[in-house]
């Protein structure tokens, strides 16, 4: 299947990750862990239901957490600034979050669809 179909709502589009993470063995384990999970519970879900709510789901939101954890701590230069259309990066509560959590949510723009981003 291709996330770039024509019909795909941009908001749940998985955008392709910067060329650097492909260099960084650990990137590449957790971004296929997190793609890998993510398969797992799509797969899930077109077999229960779009209801369908199961462990595989928290292995994708801990995936993802893992590799923007990461990101901050092996890649903090190349974390993108805070992205203008995201309403989470520029909500003012994000200046009373410390600037780890901070920078770990914008890890999450490199390779997370928008819609996710959002949830966290
Ligand atoms: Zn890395
Ligand atoms: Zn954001």
């Amino acid at each position: 299947m291709d996330d770039r179909d024509a019909d795909h709502d941009p908001a749940d589009a998985w955008p392709l990750p910067p060329v650097w993470m492909w260099g960084c063995e650990k990137c590449i384990e957790l971004y296929k862990g997190m793609k890998h999970a993510c398969e797992v519970t799509n797969a899930a879900r077109e077999e229960y239901g779009p209801a369908f709510d199961c462990d595989p789901f928290d292995t994708v939101l801990t995936s993802q957490i893992r590799l923007a954890e990461h990101l901050v701590t092996q890649h903090a230069d190349d974390i993108p600034a805070e992205d203008p259309a995201c309403g989470k990066c520029t909500s003012p509560e994000m200046l009373h979050l410390p600037r780890r959590f901070v920078l770990e949510h914008r890890a999450r723009h490199l390779f997370a669809p928008p819609s996710i981003v959002d949830l966290l």
